[in-house]
């Protein structure tokens, strides 16, 4: 089984994690823009994260047989600072525009405040202009933010946005938001997590009750705890509960390769071969 990872955070990840992935089918993943940790406080630690994404991130992860894409944007934690953001979005387009870079992601709701409602309206605009796909990041469940609440407000915006659904996808669904991202065309993501989030066990019983098409399976593994190699656990959890090969191979596979296939520059290659580390030199 060729799996495709189609959210996750490399740049976080070590290359145990990518030998790891590798072992467990895993040939190819995008990783979308993301908060590091420590927000970010000048305009070129963006500029310069996007093109370590894009120019780093692909040939370190090619030594361990994984073809490597980005997603480029202002994430949405990082919104809240205006002034930086307008800054950054206004010098983000070349990095918009690289041959590695296959969507505006992941952009959305932290907190849903105006300022990241302006930072989100402005990146689907500049998606629109780059003809690229977009990955929306739905908040998390807090005391202070519902997730259905955010998932509703971005599906508004969305409703009053001209573009093709099929080019949108909404990450990080519960069962509570797909039943609201259902009624609309644009994909739906499920993330994976060891803990918080969604396990195999829940993954499978919303794909028995919503099916298969345009749905995306991630692990969003990043600096916290997380799985890389949820995706390939997931794949074993579905053959258990009676899924068929074609259909496990249809979230693996088939739907990632689908979605970001939308724009021509994603072309993933999915043969490369893994280089034993120890034959190789710094
Ligand atoms: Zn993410």
């Amino acid at each position: 089984m060729i799996i495709i990872e189609p959210h996750i955070h490399m740049l976080s990840r070590t290359t145990d994690d990518y030998t790891a992935m590798y072992n467990a089918g895993i040939r190819c993943v995008v990783e979308p823009s993301f908060w590091q940790g420590s927000n970010r406080r000048h305009a070129g630690t963006f500029f310069d994260y996007f093109r370590l994404s894009l120019e780093f991130e692909h040939t370190r992860a090619e030594r361990y047989g994984i073809d490597h894409w980005s997603c480029i944007s202002v994430n949405p934690k990082e919104a809240e600072d205006l002034a930086l953001a307008r800054e950054t979005l206004a010098g983000m387009a070349p990095y918009l525009d690289h041959p590695r870079c296959v969507a505006v992601g992941e952009i959305g709701f932290n907190l849903i405040t105006p300022n990241e409602e302006e930072v989100f309206q402005a990146q689907l605009e500049m998606a629109k202009a780059h003809a690229l796909p977009v990955l929306i990041h739905t908040p998390h469940d807090t005391p202070r933010v519902s997730k259905k609440k955010g998932t509703e407000r971005i599906l508004d915006i969305l409703r009053e946005f001209a573009y093709d659904p099929g080019l949108i996808i909404v990450d990080h669904n519960t069962e509570d938001t797909m039943p609201l991202t259902r009624k609309t065309d644009y994909w739906a993501g499920l993330t994976v997590y060891p803990y918080s989030k969604l396990n195999p066990r829940r993954v499978v019983d919303i794909l028995r009750q919503w099916g298969l098409e345009r749905v995306l399976v991630n692990s969003s593994a990043d600096w916290g705890v997380s799985d890389p190699c949820s995706l390939a656990k997931t794949a074993t959890f579905m053959g258990e509960q009676g899924f068929t090969q074609p259909q496990i191979q249809q979230i693996m596979h088939d739907n990632p390769l689908a979605f970001y296939s939308q724009t021509p520059k994603f072309n993933p290659r999915l043969d490369l071969p893994y280089i034993d580390p120890a034959t190789y030199q710094r």
